[in-house]
């Protein structure tokens, strides 16, 4: 078991952890107790910064993590201030 560091500031977490759902129970154990190391959600938080993490990036949207990781910021719409 691996706590993922992220869980207090992220929302997907928090919102699964009040869902209960089977769907969230799944993610829990498998990313956010498991092996967060492979989480869009993190990935994209420690490369770019919690900005960049839309609230409908899942856990397991590795595609679209490493797209939002390789978007220049510009493009992306986002500055950072
Ligand atoms: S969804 Fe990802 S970033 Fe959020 S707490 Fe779980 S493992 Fe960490």
């Amino acid at each position: 078991m691996n706590i993922c560091q992220n869980q207090n500031g992220c929302k997907f977490y928090q919102s699964a952890i009040l869902s209960a759902s089977e769907k969230g129970k799944f993610y829990i154990e498998n990313y956010c107790n498991g092996d967060n190391s492979k989480c869009a959600r993190l990935m994209v938080f420690m490369g770019k910064g919690c900005a960049f993490v839309s609230a409908d990036l899942f856990p397991d949207h590795i595609d679209r993590a490493y797209q939002i990781l390789n978007e220049s910021d510009s493009k992306s719409g986002i500055h950072a201030q």
